[in-house]
């Protein structure tokens, strides 16, 4: 099954691809590690890629179809596309070369995105992730993992979280449209627990 999956940053869209992904087979792949591990092999594509990222840009299509193209076409039991497609040619670009079998929506007001994202903390030392709501340390402030100090991420303050908000808005208004229209689009409810999501996407996918 070829699948596109949306959701805002603190939907837990990460998690839900890796469940899908161990229990399916289906390859999770998001353009943006995609890039990291470029940059990281410090290969042509990565260092052209870098430049743009660096500055929070998006990297122009040619690249982003290059790197896409061959990760889809390894997936052999499907994929679970993730950050991809971010505007109208990638979309062209994406359903004149591939089957998209269902468009997954994880559905989450704005308000209770910041809430999650303004929770989240992160280790100083091991960069293990916690957060204050539903994934605390078992002493406060102290890694469970190194004893490390638990701190919250300079860019998940509310100024940077409501741009990243916008930003994600702005990136998948026409993608839900499109798909809306071809009836591929499925909303989830993101606001219940990690099992019930999955449930429900099940159920939707009727897999
Ligand atoms: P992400 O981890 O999804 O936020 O992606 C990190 C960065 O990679 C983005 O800020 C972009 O510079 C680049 N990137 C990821 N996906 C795409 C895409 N579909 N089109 C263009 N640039 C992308």
């Amino acid at each position: 099954m070829n699948i596109i999956l949306i959701g805002i940053q603190g939907s837990g869209k990460g998690t839900q691809a890796k469940i899908l992904e161990n229990r399916f087979g289906w390859e999770h792949i998001t353009t943006g590690d995609l890039f990291r591990k470029n940059i990281e092999q410090e290969t042509e594509l990565g260092l052209l890629a870098k430049e743009y990222i660096d500055k929070g840009e998006l990297v122009p299509d040619k690249y982003v179809f290059e790197i896409v193209k061959n990760a889809l076409n390894q997936a052999e039991k499907g994929f679970i596309l993730d950050g991809f497609p971010r505007n109208i040619e990638q979309l062209k670009f994406l359903v004149k070369n591939f089957e998209i079998d269902s468009v997954i929506l994880l559905d989450l007001t704005d308000d209770k995105a910041i809430e999650r994202l303004m929770a989240r903390r992160i280790c100083k030392i091991c960069k293990k992730d916690y957060n204050i709501l539903f994934k605390k340390s078992k002493k406060p402030g102290i890694c469970d993992v190194c004893e490390g100090e638990i701190i919250r991420r300079d860019d998940d303050n509310k100024e940077a979280i409501s741009k990243r908000i916008e930003k994600f808005h702005n990136e998948t208004k026409k993608v839900i449209e499109y798909f809306t229209e071809k009836n591929l689009l499925i909303h989830i409810n993101a606001d219940q627990s990690l099992e019930a999501i999955h449930e429900e996407i099940v159920k939707k996918l009727s897999v």
